[in-house]
């Protein structure tokens, strides 16, 4: 098998990765949905995993709210509706009968879950409400779909809190961002956290922050979002509660989501022409053990990858033993391309020395592990595995983005930084001519002094531009 290089054609590279791996099957005869194989869908729930962990550590609870929302609760917030009035399916018979009230296929759940809200929330004891759930939305995507990345049935993460006051919904995002924090280093992604602009921001948000990574192809791919809705949902939808004083106040609501994409960029950012490198903390298999056969030693060598096999489970570890009658190096390079991050190998040789032989998935480099404390062995090396892929993807991450005072001689493939005054002229101006997205603002401020490189007012905000996938 010949695989296309990463470097050369990373749009056709990913395809056949994704393909060769067997994550995902496009053949299902509605474009855009694709079936999640039995690898794929291990590896996103380990992610889902780790979502439900932080956010029920952090007082969320876990709902699920129906597929179907009425047309009528769905046009309530009129900006919300009109972002989302082109990329909705619609239900509108049930049988033969038309239906009296449409029903929309949830794009996202506001529309499903505030008109509940209303009747939950009465008084400032029932605050903060905060609830989520991993359920699949369906958007009409006119793009060319690609497996996680462009989908039109997505596999989505959604949160939605709300809250007495403005300043508690802040706080509310502050806390989003510390759990993105600890997801996002099970992944080994870096990240960014960008202020979307006023004409990009969430339709029906006060304030947008996009989540971006960077591809190694220089475009940016936004793998969630959080957004701060202040009182523009529960206006219309009435979600009030009675304050100590006595008086009715409308909530503060935030939201925050994240959906497959994840899984896109982490296959995108680690993995390369040999197929996938699975970081370890979501690898279905974080290790597996290929046994050393000879015509002599095989009951032999297969009774101590038993054991192996064991004592790594028994010690929490998620491990393969690959007994197939196959060549090693059939069995090495099977597993390469389903990325498991460590492969252990056994034979004659090393149960006399009383090591097992490891190779790396991320950096090919081998070595033995004394098998008396091979769990501990594993382990360290795992971290250091996902300590090492975090480091390398933040490394093109930064290479991706360069610091621009100019607009001669824009840099192909980069992430830019420079300086804007904010004024939704001077940012359509940019996008308009050099085809880019601009992706916002610092959330987390940054340093800055520079002047808009469009108008040239001093400025002391910095705004990051890409081309998006
Ligand atoms: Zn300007």
């Amino acid at each position: 098998m010949i695989f296309l290089q990463k470097e050369d054609n990373f749009n056709d590279w990913y395809i056949e990765i994704v393909e060769k791996a067997n994550l995902s099957d496009k053949r299902y005869p509605v474009k855009g949905m694709n079936v999640w194989t039995p690898y794929g869908w291990k590896i996103m729930r380990g992610i889902d995993t780790y979502i439900r962990q932080e956010l029920d550590a952090t007082g969320h609870d876990e709902v699920c709210f129906p597929l179907l929302i009425p047309e009528t609760e769905f046009k309530k917030e009129k900006d919300h509706i009109k972002g989302f009035d082109s990329e909705v399916y619609w239900v509108t018979h049930a049988g033969l009968n038309e239906l009296d009230v449409r029903l929309v296929i949830r794009p996202t759940s506001e529309t499903a879950m505030y008109p509940m809200f209303s009747l939950w929330i009465r008084s400032h004891q029932d605050l903060p409400l905060k609830v989520y759930q991993i359920v699949n939305t369906f958007r009409y995507e006119t793009k060319q779909t690609r497996a996680f990345i462009r989908v039109r049935e997505i596999h989505f993460f959604e949160s939605h809190t709300c809250h007495a006051t403005v300043e508690d919904a802040q706080c509310q995002i502050d806390e989003d961002v510390e759990i993105l924090a600890k997801i996002a280093k099970r992944l080994c992604l870096p990240y960014s956290l960008l202020v979307r602009t006023e004409w990009d921001k969430f339709p029906g948000a006060y304030y947008t922050v996009g989540i971006d990574t960077v591809m190694p192809n220089g475009k940016t791919l936004q793998i969630g979002s959080i957004h701060h809705y202040r009182t523009n949902f529960s206006e219309p939808y009435n979600i009030t509660f009675e304050d100590d004083d006595g008086e009715h106040k409308f909530v503060h609501q935030t939201t925050y989501g994240m959906s497959e994409r994840l899984l896109g960029a982490v296959i995108g950012v680690h993995s390369d022409d040999a197929g996938l490198i699975m970081p370890p903390d979501i690898a279905p298999f974080q290790v597996v053990i290929i046994p050393i056969l000879s015509k002599t030693n095989s009951d032999l060598v297969m009774e101590a990858s038993n054991m192996l096999f064991k004592t790594l489970t028994d010690a929490g570890l998620r491990v393969k033993l690959d007994d197939r009658d196959a060549r090693p190096g059939s069995k090495y390079y099977d597993w390469e391309i389903k990325g498991v991050p460590l492969r252990l190998e056994l034979g004659g040789r090393d149960i006399e020395n009383g090591v097992v032989t490891f190779a790396r998935r991320d950096n090919s480099e081998k070595g033995t592990i004394d098998i008396t404390t091979v769990s501990d062995g594993v382990r360290l090396l795992l971290d250091v595995i996902s300590q090492s892929m975090y480091d390398k993807a933040k490394q093109i991450q930064q290479s991706h983005i360069q610091e621009i005072d100019s607009l001669n001689n824009i840099p192909e493939d980069k992430v830019l930084k420079f300086g804007w005054c904010g004024c939704e002229e001077c940012g359509h101006k940019f996008e308009d001519n050099y085809d880019m997205k601009i992706l916002g603002t610092p959330y987390i401020s940054e340093n800055y002094k520079g002047k808009c490189i469009i108008c040239g007012k001093s400025t002391d905000k910095p705004v990051y531009a890409a081309h998006t996938m």
